[in-house]
């Protein structure tokens, strides 16, 4: 196995973007006046916001694709061989029985009887109950899910209401949503060059040696601990006694858990809660964000939602949901009402097989990557309980960075390097199941020769 230092690698860890538009010149300009910051008529008098200044490069994955065209732009004869095992996008088609709630929805608009403008900024009272019954068996109340359009963005909704002064907790490697909202938010100070860690957030080493779950006791209290189960990245899903330790930490140390189950789906084992109030005591401490998404391959017809339990409470004593609800009245007008009426169907009966049916594909593509690995001696997590796979890269490699460069060059495979999810993924790289199975089972051949070790 060779890695070579390649153009587009180069760096350990993700570096600022340097990047610069590329729109063709109206006329009249000239190229380098549309986007130029200095001595131009076109710069403000406002200051930047310090917090995003704060930002050590571009979001993850636009910078992962940023890498990939920068490649085929060199190697424009590969494009047909580019396989991307890289950013969790869904890929197969939305199944009949949700599909045609989705359309029915739409339908329905076209109609003087069945024609609706504006909803409630929660969701549909029908959706939020059948959420609360289908996906949480009645563990919850309907009136403690709030419908949206997406988990990434009740993310932003949930730093908002939390405000800038207080201090986060993340597990370490993560999905990259929970600290860059944090920095925007103005929570954190500068990122340690050195560390790669932003001052003011807790860092949860979660490795191998602790079974990817953070040891929350021995580090620093925060405010908020964000925790994601089944993990993305490192594909860990946490057990119901894990998750019950972690919920009774953050009772006796005031914490509020942000848990993040937007891949609850995939789970197939016994003793792995798929939300965090199947755990006793959760009610007291936790909010938990989910996501239709990856359940029915709705990455792009965007609906999730937030649990916020009614008791939830702030040190003096006011209701988290109170204000979690003004974000969402303020700031939102509600899930698009066809989306809802897909959101329906994904949980009537028939929907939910097919969701299981969808699910079932991706982890039987997740099952192929990880014996593909598993075969060339390498130690791989994840992929049981969730679409991705976490493998473990030899000392040589030299960075993940390097080992996703290389793995582009030479297999047109796009994968993530683990360094892109935190500090903590360095030494690892992400692949993702979402693929078409032939894609992946073409990727496997493909990596099975690159990725042999010598
Ligand atoms: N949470 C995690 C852990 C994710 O990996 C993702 C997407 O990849 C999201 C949330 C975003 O979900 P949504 O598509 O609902 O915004």
């Amino acid at each position: 196995m060779k890695f070579t230092s390649l153009a587009v690698c180069a760096v350990a860890a993700l570096p600022a973007l340097t990047s610069s538009f590329s729109l063709t010149p109206s006329k009249g300009q000239t190229g380098s006046a549309i986007f130029s910051t200095s001595a131009d008529a076109s710069v403000s008098q406002v200051e930047r916001n310090e917090n995003f200044a704060k930002l050590a490069g571009g979001y993850l994955f636009p910078e992962i694709g940023r890498r990939r065209n920068a490649y085929l732009e060199e190697n424009p004869e590969m494009a047909d061989r580019l396989i991307s095992l890289g950013i969790g996008d869904t890929t197969m088609p939305i199944p009949p029985h949700i599909l045609n709630g989705l359309v029915e929805g739409a339908k329905k608009l076209g109609t003087q009887d069945g024609y609706s403008g504006y909803g409630a900024e929660q969701g549909q009272a029908l959706l939020r109950e059948k959420i609360a019954k289908v996906l949480y068996n009645d563990l919850i109340d309907a009136s403690e899910v709030f419908v949206s359009d997406g988990a990434k963005c009740d993310i932003m909704r949930v730093q908002q209401m939390f405000g800038p002064n207080v201090k986060s907790a993340v597990q370490d490697p993560s999905y990259p949503v929970y600290v860059d909202t944090s920095v925007m938010m103005g929570q954190t100070g500068m990122q340690d060059s050195k560390t790669m860690q932003y001052d003011n957030i807790v860092y949860m080493k979660c490795g191998p040696e602790n079974g990817f779950f953070p040891d929350y006791k021995s580090l620093p209290r925060a405010d908020v601990v964000y925790l994601c189960s089944p993990n993305n990245p490192t594909g860990a899903a946490a057990t119901k006694e894990q998750l019950t330790e972690i919920v009774e930490l953050c009772k006796e140390r005031g914490s509020i858990l942000v848990f993040d189950a937007a891949y609850a789906p995939f789970i197939r084992s016994e003793n792995v809660p798929k939300s965090i109030f199947e755990i006793e005591g959760a009610k007291d401490v936790a909010i938990e964000v989910n996501s239709f998404s990856k359940y029915a391959g709705f990455t792009g017809v965007r609906l999730g939602w937030t649990v916020v339990p009614s008791g939830l409470k702030f040190k003096d004593g006011s209701l988290v949901r109170d204000d979690f609800n003004r974000v969402m009245t303020t700031a939102f007008n509600g899930a698009s009402n066809i989306v809802q009426a897909g959101g329906l169907a994904c949980l009537d009966e028939e929907g939910q097989k097919e969701i299981n049916e969808l699910i079932d594909y991706y982890l039987e593509n997740a099952k192929l990557l990880r014996e593909t690995f598993e075969k060339l001696g390498y130690i791989v997590h994840g992929g049981i309980d969730a679409p991705y796979i976490f493998v473990e890269l030899p000392e040589e490699v030299g960075g993940s960075w390097d080992a996703f460069s290389m793995i582009l060059e030479k297999s047109q495979v796009v994968t993530i390097p683990g360094a892109g999810f935190g500090p903590g993924g360095e030494g690892f790289l992400r692949l993702s199941a979402f693929a078409p199975k032939d894609s992946v089972i073409e990727a496997c051949k493909r990596l099975e020769v690159t990725m042999k070790k010598d």
